[in-house]
């Protein structure tokens, strides 16, 4: 009895250890599963939140720094002085030009034209947001084409006395120009702007197909980088401007390509004249240049190619006259949104920013936009 009544109480016992072995499994498989989904949720957030500062690296988190740019700070910092927007141009071009090797993931899709895989570091991923200019803003952007020379130096001599700041769209045509091509450090280290114009300046080479224009664009952008150590202008200039008689067939393909790239273009406003053929007089020079000051231009078109010696001329004279004026000499730095009145291919290029990841338009351009119900 005593016997049968043990053997009972060891079977009840057993079941009992049996049943709790089991209950303690249950809760430590919960435990574990709890644990693994909290580690889980903790290491994906870890992973999401340092990403944010490095924003401007990566083309795919240009949505964050579009998000940043838009407070109105930025870009009012780039308006007030010239210092102010050159420190700015200084800022956004150097820690970019580094990393530009490592550069971007930029999604391309498999069916893409070819010329689109090219030059994976030929973009621009930290553009901030354009801003317009005021109507009665006296503020001038001179502009040369077609240097360096042995112009720019006494150039440079001229820009330096009266502390004007001027942007450089330059190319390399020949022996001779290459030549002169270490100026180009100059021009940076004195507080102007460098920027592609083309390499060859041949219009029939560069405007034969998409992929010619970009050969040519990649050499000038890579010489202007190694000569004067910084990454040249996140903006640039077309020979014979962004429509001419040479590039009807691929003008809008090319503005394409190089707005999905994120890279901006300028033609003017104000025209100099000094490259209407001939023999243009100085005076001539003077008198259009002062004109469409006076006139409210802001962008004007000169060259500093080697005949262009009456445009050299003229620069001081139309500086200091138009500084006793109130007008103030600055170099371009990326950031006036050009279809501000500044674009023979207004249309085109809004249309092509808009599609870009890259490129912000000002609110003064997305609200005309909107307006017409383009977005
Ligand atoms: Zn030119």
């Amino acid at each position: 009895m005593k016997l049968k009544r043990n053997k009972k109480r060891y079977r009840y016992a057993s079941g009992r250890r049996r049943l709790y072995t089991r209950r303690f499994m249950i809760v430590s498989i919960c435990t574990i599963l709890v644990a693994a989904i909290v580690s889980a949720v903790i290491f994906i957030g870890s992973q999401l939140v340092p990403r944010v500062p490095v924003a401007s690296e990566g083309p795919s988190q240009s949505s964050q720094s579009s998000a940043s740019s838009e407070k109105p700070s930025s870009e009012e910092s780039s308006q007030p002085s010239s210092e102010s927007s050159e420190s700015q141009e200084e800022s956004s071009s150097q820690p970019s030009s580094e990393p530009s090797s490592s550069q971007p993931e930029v999604s391309v899709a498999d069916d893409a034209p070819a010329y689109q895989k090219k030059y994976p570091d030929l973009y621009v991923t930290d553009r901030p947001k354009m801003h317009v200019l005021d109507d009665d803003a006296k503020v001038v952007y001179l502009t040369f084409d077609d240097g360096p020379s042995d112009l720019t130096a006494p150039l440079l001599d001229v820009l330096k006395k009266y502390n004007a700041k001027a942007t450089f769209f330059n190319c390399c045509q020949s022996d001779y120009q290459e030549e002169f091509a270490p100026l180009m450090k100059r021009c940076v280290d004195e507080g102007h702007t460098v920027a592609v114009h083309t390499y060859s300046h041949q219009f029939k080479e560069v405007y034969q197909s998409v992929e010619a224009y970009l050969d040519d664009f990649y050499k000038m952008y890579k010489l202007i980088e190694e000569t004067t150590g910084q990454k040249p202008a996140n903006f640039f200039r077309f020979p014979g401007g962004s429509k001419n008689g040479y590039n009807g067939d691929v003008y809008q393909d090319i503005i394409k390509e190089m707005t999905r790239r994120g890279f901006i273009y300028y033609d003017w406003d104000g025209d100099s004249g000094d490259a209407a053929g001939g023999n243009v007089s100085g005076a001539t020079i003077y008198a259009n240049t002062m004109d469409a000051i006076h006139k409210g231009c802001n962008i004007i078109l000169m060259h500093n190619i080697f005949d262009k010696k009456a445009t050299l001329e003229q620069v001081g004279k139309i500086i200091k006259t138009a500084q006793k004026e109130g007008y103030e000499f600055k170099a371009l730095d990326g950031t006036l949104d050009p279809s501000h009145g500044y674009l023979m291919t207004t249309k085109e290029f809004v249309s092509a920013a808009m599609d870009s990841q890259f490129i912000q338009l000002s609110d003064w351009r997305m609200e005309k936009e909107k307006a017409k119900g383009n977005r």
